[in-house]
């Protein structure tokens, strides 16, 4: 593993609050309702989001805790996040980044990678300067949703399977 020292390419960043997490930031990109209402201490549970975590036991994930970062594993400098399907390949770039900023800040440098368990593909992520701007304002952005109104949701239904918000979001 490649430990730095210092901040001499990147910029450290200490003024985010609330705190967001990884999956917050992910689900910001499949919907904003999502993120805002599992930002705001919703979290259910369904089928899914279950079937989600056996393919992450299947893979044998160790679930690395650092603080309020879960991280699925971490090899030779590569931290990695598995992902059951292919959908909302951007919100998990972003999760990723996150993860990958918040070890910097931590002094450890890695590199991205997401493996996609249903298709078999692997993405690489790299926290530059260019990706970590993009980061913060991208969490910018969040905060500033999170702290209005509750956004809209889907308008498919079919849009939010696998949402385990479904039930709230769609029951008249
Ligand atoms: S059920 Fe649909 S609209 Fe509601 S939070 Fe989930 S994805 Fe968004």
């Amino acid at each position: 593993m490649v430990w730095h020292q210092g901040h001499h390419t990147l910029c450290a960043h200490h003024t985010m609050a609330p705190y967001l997490t990884g999956t917050i930031i992910k689900n910001f990109f499949h919907c904003q309702r999502q993120a805002y209402l599992f930002a705001h201490g919703l979290n259910f549970r369904n089928d899914l989001v279950r079937i989600g975590e056996l393919l992450h036991e299947q893979q044998q994930s160790k679930e690395l805790v650092f603080e309020k970062i879960k991280v699925d594993d971490i090899k030779d400098s590569v931290l990695i996040e598995y992902k059951k399907t292919s959908s909302n390949l951007e919100g998990t770039r972003m999760q990723v980044l996150h993860y990958l900023d918040a070890l910097y800040e931590k002094g450890l440098q890695l590199t991205g990678k997401i493996i996609d368990l249903t298709y078999g593909k692997e993405y690489i992520v790299q926290l530059t300067e260019e990706t970590q701007a993009e980061l913060h304002q991208t969490k910018k952005i969040i905060k500033e949703m999170i702290e209005g109104t509750i956004p809209e949701g889907k308008h498919r239904r079919a849009d939010c399977k696998g949402c385990s918000f479904k039930d709230y979001c769609w029951t008249p």
